[in-house]
């Protein structure tokens, strides 16, 4: 691997509550580049999300370390955003407006720069003349394009999508992950995606991380290097998706 933007290592995480222990995490090593879009699939509770809310800074980890650019990742940042499965939206707000919210915290930009940065925005997600609406005027698949082109707005390096497309019908389902990869192969981020989907991590992703059930673990990577859109017939997909399908089903057996 060329650069390592993102170097986790021994990492484990554990939730105490009264009386119980959940080991979410344990001893997790994981490292990709600057440009990498990186797929993490396995069974629910597996530490998926977990994983996800540490590199955006909302969780601690126990033990172990997770850098960016070798600095310890501490707390959130506006260089780390995420997009969850339901379209975390603020309803009070327009279109417009919730694409603008997290420049509001760019203090370098002017009212002008962030009208045009939305407006760019508005373009890239095909919804330029939606800016007035509210988000229960808007169908599931255009909520969830205002989320990605938010959490975008503010020029992240991490994105981090929790399950994104999940809510969404197969067709428009399809549709984003095209788009998402449009959009990508102009905005330069590393992407963090969670997914139950075998089919949308080979479809979308350079590095395909497969965990196990609790207490999570990495059991295997898979590094894709094939250009996208990619043909999930493509004999070497298929292969791969087999071989992630035995790896969950033996680990739910
Ligand atoms: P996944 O995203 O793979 O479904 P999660 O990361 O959400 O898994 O959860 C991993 C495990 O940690 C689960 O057993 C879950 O119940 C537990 N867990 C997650 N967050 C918390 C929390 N804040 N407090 C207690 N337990 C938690």
């Amino acid at each position: 691997m060329s650069e390592s933007f993102i170097e986790i290592t021994n990492a484990s995480k554990v939730f105490r509550d009264n009386s119980t222990e959940v080991h979410a995490l344990d001893d997790v090593n994981l490292r990709f580049s600057s440009h990498d879009f990186v797929c993490l699939v396995g069974p629910s509770g597996c530490g998926k999300s977990t994983l996800l809310n540490i590199l955006a800074g909302f969780e601690v980890l126990d033990s172990g370390n997770a850098l960016m650019e070798g600095r310890p990742l501490s707390g959130p940042s506006i260089d780390r955003t995420m997009v969850f499965q339901e379209y975390a939206l603020f309803p009070w707000m327009t279109v417009y407006q919730n694409i603008e919210y997290g420049l509001l915290h760019k203090a370098s930009l002017s009212k002008d720069d962030r009208r045009d940065i939305v407006n760019r925005y508005l373009s890239v997600i095909e919804l330029a003349g939606f800016d007035a609406k509210y988000p229960h005027q808007l169908s599931g698949g255009m909520r969830q394009r205002v989320a990605i082109a938010r959490a975008l707005a503010v020029e992240p390096r991490l994105l981090l999508m929790d399950e994104p497309f999940a809510a969404l019908d197969s067709f428009t389902r399809e549709k984003m992950q095209d788009e998402l990869l449009n959009i990508l192969s102009r905005e330069k981020a590393a992407v963090v995606f969670v997914t139950h989907s075998i089919e949308e991590a080979l479809k979308l992703a350079d590095l395909i991380v497969v965990m196990s059930p609790r207490p999570g673990r990495i059991v295997r990577e898979i590094r894709l290097d094939l250009p996208k859109p990619r043909n999930l017939g493509d004999s070497l997909l298929v292969e791969y998706g087999q071989a992630i399908r035995g790896l969950l089903h033996d680990s739910i057996a």
